[in-house]
Formats: structure tokens, C-alpha cells, sequence
């Protein structure tokens, strides 16, 4: 793979908005990619392998729970440091912005906001410090768009659960040490549990064969009469809207992620369409090279500044699930489709492994379809402005 020679688009000196801790927190991030990520990215996407390594170093810079309060080892930053960590690190790559989106919105934050103090301390600061690795159970064989559907379930056995069941789709799974899985009880009320590696009758077999995310693992989750101790059910919250609330973090955070993958590709498109001569000039003189790459700093521009007044908003605790969904679906789209337009500015060298844009691409397919498809969060979209359901 070609040097990391990443320059950050910002064209509306969005720098200004940010504070020192934001741009520092940004800063080391961006290093980080640099020095761990860009050097050993391409080689595991080839061979389909979670880099294991990069665990620590994500830990070190705050990428798991940014936002938790420090007494339980989290960072303590806001959402803008938080959707600046998810923007550097998916520049790098969407699948190890997905390790980190799942361990800090997924894991971390159900246990914070619904969990008991005794879970918090138990998990939380092995959660930040990359020691434990959580995945998030929500989907099933038969419903992905509609959670609220699912089947998994568990009984109350007195001095345990009963839980049976099976997810698929799960981020992290084939090595996480905890689960957090969203379960019916025998009333049909959703619960969410924290289940551990290593507990009889649960496994996790490793989904194969993806073209997208290949540098995350994916796989399933098989509750087999899995006895779950009573004190891992998280008590604080109940109903579909306990992990959609976890979603509205994840989803804040894939806004922003979106957006480091739409600049990696408008940067590296932009420096090959003035180094590539043809026709005796650099390709960077013709009008329809200048064409895609004027749009591309235009709809980044765009998505930068919906990023960061979501941001904002997320501060002031004003941000609503409506608005989360309006900007990952918009930043995604339009990271998707600048990684096909940059793509095409690299000619036949666009599909290799020399350059990220074709790896881009191939994440972003699961980055428009996990967390909402970009259907879903368009009639979510609907829904808010017209009152109309048209699930
Ligand atoms: C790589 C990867 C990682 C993932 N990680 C996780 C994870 O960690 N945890 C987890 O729980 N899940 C995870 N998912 C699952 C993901 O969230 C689901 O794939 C997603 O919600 C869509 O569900 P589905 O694949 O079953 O598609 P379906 O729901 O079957 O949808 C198929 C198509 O129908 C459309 N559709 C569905 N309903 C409607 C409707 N009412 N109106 C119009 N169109 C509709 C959808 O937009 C889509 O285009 C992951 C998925 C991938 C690919």
C-alpha cells in the first residue's frame, strides 16, 4: 500500500469551531491511524483478520467509552471529541471504527445507562482499557430491520435465566468476552443481558466469505439453554427503545465515521489527479476530473458541518432520534458515493490494494445497511415530519 500521505479537507475552516481539546484529542487520533492502521490496513482487509494488535493503542487514545465519565475509565469527552475519534479512525477504516463504535455506543453505553452500579464497576474500566471486548446482540436470522420482532428469549428459572435464541450480523463477536443481547422475557417485554464467553450452551461462529468490513469479524450469537446469572440482566431500561438508544449513539458516531472515509477518498483522489498526466497534462486540468472533485469537497463540506451542529445539539442533550438518522443516512450516501466517483478519477489503479478508496467502498455497503439501512432511516425521516408510520 502507498504511503499515508492524508491531508484533511476543510474547507469551511470548520477548525474554528472546534476547541483545543477537540483538535488535540482529533490530532492524536489522526496520528495514531498513521502510525498503526494505514501500515497494516490493506494486508488484513486481504486476508479477512481483525487486527488485533490495534487494541491497545485505541484504548490508549480514548476510542472506547470517549464519552464515559472517567470513574469508570472512560475519557470523559464530549460528542464532538467523541465524533471526531469515530471520523480519524474510520479514515482509516470503517471495520476498526466499527470494534470501536460497538465496544463505546454499544457495550459501554447500555451498561452506563441502564446497568447497575456493581455492572458498571465490573466491566466499565476493563471495557475502556481494551482488557474485555463486547459485541451488541440485536439482530436475528429473520428480523434486521424489525428488532422489535425477535424471538430470542428467556425465562425466569428462579435463581437464573433461560436464555435461547440466535443473532447474526454481530460485530465483534468470535473473540468478545461479554454480549450485551436484547431478549424477550416471558411476558414479550425486551430486557437486555450481559452474557459472558465461556457460559454453557453460548457460542459465537464467525460469519465467512464478506467482501465488506473484512478487516472486522463478524458472526453469530447461539443461545443454547444458556444460564445467565440474574445479576447480568441491566435493569435500568426496558422495551425496543433501550437499544434503539444504544443505536442513537452508534448511529451519532457513523455520521461522523462517514465522514473520514469520504475524506480519505476525496484526498487521495485529489493528490493522484495532479500527479497522473495524460494527454500531456495532469488528468487534475480536465474539467470532468474537476467536476467530481469540486462535488466531493462540496458534499463533505455539507456533511462536516451537519456533523458537527448535530455535535452541538448531542452537548445540550437537544438531539432527537429523527435528526441522528437524517445525518447517518445523508453522510453515508454521500460517502459512498464519493468513494465510486474517486474511485474512477484513479483509473484501473482505483481497484487495487495500493490505494484504500476500493476498501472504502466495499465497508461502506455494510456501513449504509447496519445500525438502520438507508430505507429505514429515510422513512424514519418520514415518519418525523409527516406523522405517518410507513414501516
Ligand atoms: C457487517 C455487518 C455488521 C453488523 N453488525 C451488527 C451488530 O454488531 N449487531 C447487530 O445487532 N446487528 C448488526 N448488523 C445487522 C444490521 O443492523 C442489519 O443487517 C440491518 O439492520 C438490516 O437487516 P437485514 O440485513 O435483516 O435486512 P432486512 O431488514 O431484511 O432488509 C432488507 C431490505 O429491505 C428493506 N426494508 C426492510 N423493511 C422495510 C420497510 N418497512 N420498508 C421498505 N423497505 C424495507 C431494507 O431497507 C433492506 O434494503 C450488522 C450487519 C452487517 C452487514
Amino acid at each position: 500500500m502507498k504511503p499515508d500521505l492524508f491531508q484533511a479537507p476543510d474547507y469551511y475552516n470548520l477548525d474554528d469551531l472546534l476547541s483545543d481539546e477537540h483538535k488535540m484529542v482529533r490530532d492524536a487520533t489522526r496520528e495514531f491511524v498513521k502510525r498503526e492502521v494505514s501500515p497494516i490496513i490493506e494486508e488484513a482487509a486481504q486476508k479477512a483478520e481483525f487486527p488485533k494488535q490495534l487494541i491497545n493503542g485505541l484504548a490508549e487514545i480514548g476510542a472506547f467509552g470517549p464519552y464515559i465519565p472517567e470513574e469508570y475509565g472512560g475519557a470523559g469527552l464530549d460528542q464532538i471529541s467523541y465524533g471526531l475519534i469515530m471520523q480519524e479512525i474510520e479514515r482509516g477504516d470503517s471495520g476498526i471504527r466499527s470494534t470501536a463504535s460497538v465496544q463505546s455506543s454499544l457495550v459501554m453505553y447500555p451498561i452506563f445507562k441502564y446497568g447497575t452500579e456493581e455492572q458498571k464497576k465490573k466491566f466499565l474500566p476493563k471495557l475502556a482499557s481494551g482488557e474485555m471486548i463486547g459485541c451488541f446482540g440485536l439482530t436475528e436470522p429473520d428480523h434486521g430491520s424489525n428488532p422489535g420482532g425477535m424471538t430470542t428469549n428467556f425465562k425466569d428459572k428462579g435463581d437464573h435465566y433461560l436464555l435461547n435464541g440466535a443473532k447474526m450480523w454481530i460485530s465483534n463477536s468470535p473473540f468478545a468476552d461479554i454480549a450485551i443481547v436484547w431478549a424477550k422475557n416471558e411476558e414479550g417485554r425486551i430486557h437486555g443481558l450481559i452474557v459472558e464467553r465461556g457460559m454453557e450452551g453460548f457460542s459465537t461462529p464467525e460469519t465467512h466469505n464478506k467482501w465488506s468490513l473484512r478487516a472486522s469479524a463478524t458472526g453469530e450469537l447461539i443461545f443454547d439453554n444458556v444460564k445467565v446469572p440474574k445479576e447480568n440482566l441491566m435493569p435500568n431500561k426496558t422495551g425496543l427503545g433501550a437499544p434503539l438508544g444504544c443505536l442513537d449513539s452508534a448511529r451519532y458516531g457513523i455520521a461522523w465515521g462517514a465522514i473520514g472515509a469520504a475524506m480519505d477518498c476525496y484526498d487521495t483522489a485529489l493528490r493522484y489527479a495532479k500527479e497522473r498526466e495524460q494527454f500531456g497534462v495532469p488528468i487534475a486540468a480536465k474539467q470532468l476530473q474537476q467536476k467530481k472533485l469540486a462535488e466531493m469537497i462540496t458534499e463533505i463540506t455539507k456533511a462536516q458541518l451537519m456533523a458537527w451542529r448535530l455535535g452541538t445539539l448531542r452537548n445540550e442533550g437537544k438531539a432527537t432520534s429523527a435528526q441522528i438518522s437524517m445525518a447517518k443516512r445523508n453522510n453515508v450516501e454521500m460517502a459512498i458515493k464519493i468513494a465510486r466517483e474517486a474511485r474512477q478519477v484513479l483509473g484501473g489503479m482505483g481497484i487495487t490494494g495500493e490505494y484504500s478508496i476500493m476498501r472504502h467502498m466495499m465497508n461502506l455497503e455494510s456501513v449504509i445497511t447496519y445500525e438502520g439501512t438507508h430505507d429505514i432511516h429515510l422513512l424514519i425521516t418520514g415518519l418525523d415530519i409527516t406523522g405517518h408510520a410507513a414501516f
